[in-house]
């Protein structure tokens, strides 16, 4: 029986091989990278329930390994120019938890792990480089000239697809001014921070620019949004962190700086998830690209691989297109809500920051305005099918 190839063992790749085993499929995963790799920071931290809830369907215990690794905070605080406008802490479900946090280097560990455990056949080492697709499979070959032919091809090879490329189809949509940096810390033992997760707008220690606190297991990740027209240099190096890094987490973190990543607030998505002979399936940042915020990018990502598994193991053209056009859907819905969100997080127009501001003074009397500053943020909710933002 001929496998489905997956193309890349980033968080998505990994969850669709693992999908395609469930279904009882054999799957073969190139990765271009070599084996024990080093993947650098956080990046994607958040983990929902719902994502979860897929990968214990494709592994049944993989959530709760993943859970027990992670971190769930229960409180949530926002302040609005160092004063505290919302405060809430939840009570510890019983059951599985609404979100776990990790670092993605972490959750891919899992993956992997899992993926060994199923019997998927890795192939490190090898880059596809060309894509032959027929009514009837389609063909890869590597850089190095090696080929592999697999009846349905998931496409998972990230922001700068081969595959996509290769099959001639756009990203469409948009990029925003300016970008944020995102900085991994590592816990001081014995004297950690609050488990909460802070977003903190306009902070006084950083000129004025928001910034979010976002623990993991074994330390923090910070996310601070810079003015459009700021240097780089001036926020976004090690060497700047550690001179605004003491006003917002304290002394004593200089040197427990892990990662220090820039990112630019990027909204496309793929004009079709497929091809003409719907054989090859794109899912993952192969398929979409969204600003962080929100945690749109790996959680929407597995919704599409858990998707790609099941219309690939259905194997019919009617499948495939239903996948296609269900995930773009999911896709164009996730893009519009992280626009939303970046209207609000990077205001263009003076009158939403007048608002933001009037919140702040009325919180204290009216909660709903603290509410609405502390939601405000990550952009609006969206049920199935989209597995689209929540709130930190
Ligand atoms: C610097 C950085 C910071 C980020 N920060 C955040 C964050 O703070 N919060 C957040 O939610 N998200 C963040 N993200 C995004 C998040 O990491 C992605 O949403 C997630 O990695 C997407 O997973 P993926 O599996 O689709 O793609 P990737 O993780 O990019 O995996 C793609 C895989 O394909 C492989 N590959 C590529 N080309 C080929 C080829 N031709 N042949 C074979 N293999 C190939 C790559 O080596 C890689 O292993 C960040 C990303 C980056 C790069």
């Amino acid at each position: 029986m001929s496998p489905v190839v997956v193309v890349g063992a980033g968080p998505v790749g990994l969850s669709a091989a693992l999908g395609l085993r469930a279904h009882g499929l054999p799957v073969v995963l190139l990765e271009a990278d070599p084996e024990g790799r080093e993947r650098p920071g956080s990046r994607a931290l958040f983990v929902h329930r719902e994502t979860l809830g897929l990968l214990d369907g494709m592994r049944p215990g993989l959530a709760a390994e993943i859970t027990s690794y992670g971190r769930t905070w229960h409180t949530r605080r926002t302040l609005y120019r160092g004063r505290e406008v919302y405060s809430r802490t939840f009570p510890a479900p019983t059951g599985r938890p609404p979100f776990t946090s990790l670092r993605q280097v972490d959750t891919e560990r899992f993956l992997l792990d899992a993926c060994k455990e199923a019997g998927v056949e890795f192939e490190w080492g090898a880059r596809v480089a060309g894509v032959r697709v027929m009514p009837t499979g389609v063909v890869l070959t590597a850089e190095d000239g090696r080929t592999w032919t697999g009846t349905h091809v998931v496409a998972a090879d990230g922001a700068r697809s081969t595959v996509r490329r290769e099959l001639g189809i756009p990203l469409e949509g948009s990029h925003g001014n300016g970008f944020h940096v995102v900085v991994d810390i590592a816990d001081i033992p014995g004297a950690e921070l609050p488990l909460e997760r802070v977003f903190h707008y306009e902070h006084p220690g950083t000129g004025g620019r928001s910034v979010m606190r976002v623990p993991f297991t074994g330390g923090f990740q910070l996310d601070l949004q810079c003015h459009d027209d700021d240097p780089h240099e001036a926020y976004g190096t090690e060497e700047a962190v550690r001179r605004w890094l003491p006003a917002v987490v304290g002394e004593g973190y200089e040197d427990r700086i892990l990662w220090v990543s820039t990112y630019r607030f990027l909204r496309k998505v793929a004009a079709s998830f497929t091809d003409p002979h719907r054989r090859v399936l794109l899912v993952g940042e192969a398929a979409h690209l969204f600003p962080p915020f929100g945690a749109r990018g790996m959680n929407s990502g597995i919704a599409d691989a858990a998707a790609a598994a099941a219309a690939a193991a259905a194997g019919t053209v009617a499948a495939v297109e239903e996948f296609a056009e269900v995930r773009r859907a999911a896709g164009l819905f996730n893009s519009a809500a992280a626009g939303t969100a970046l209207e609000h997080l990077r205001p263009a127009r003076r009158i939403v920051r007048v608002k933001q501001r009037a919140a702040a003074a009325l919180a204290p009397v009216l909660p709903w305005c603290g509410s609405w500053l502390e939601h405000a943020p990550y952009g609006p909710r969206g049920g199935a099918p989209a597995v689209a933002g929540r709130k930190y």
